[in-house]
């Protein structure tokens, strides 16, 4: 497992992440989602909120969120 920890920029709500393909992204939430008013509206389907997204995003462009291998 290779979960990494990113939080919003913008409301703090905390994620592990985990790459485990180019385009699959898993999330899994570490606290309460209603800090966030994307989130409170949208609910815990959508994979964050734009913020958090772009946060995903940006770990994974400066290399520190990788793709999870099984070798
Ligand atoms: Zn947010």
């Amino acid at each position: 497992m290779s979960m990494r920890p990113v939080s919003c920029e913008a409301c703090g709500t905390g994620v592990l992440v985990e790459k485990r393909s180019l385009p699959h992204t898993s999330v899994q939430w570490t606290g309460p989602t209603d800090r966030c008013p994307e989130l409170a509206g949208g609910g815990a389907r959508i994979a964050g909120c734009v913020r958090l997204r772009a946060s995903i995003e940006r770990e994974v462009r400066e290399g520190r969120l990788t793709v999870a291998h099984d070798d």
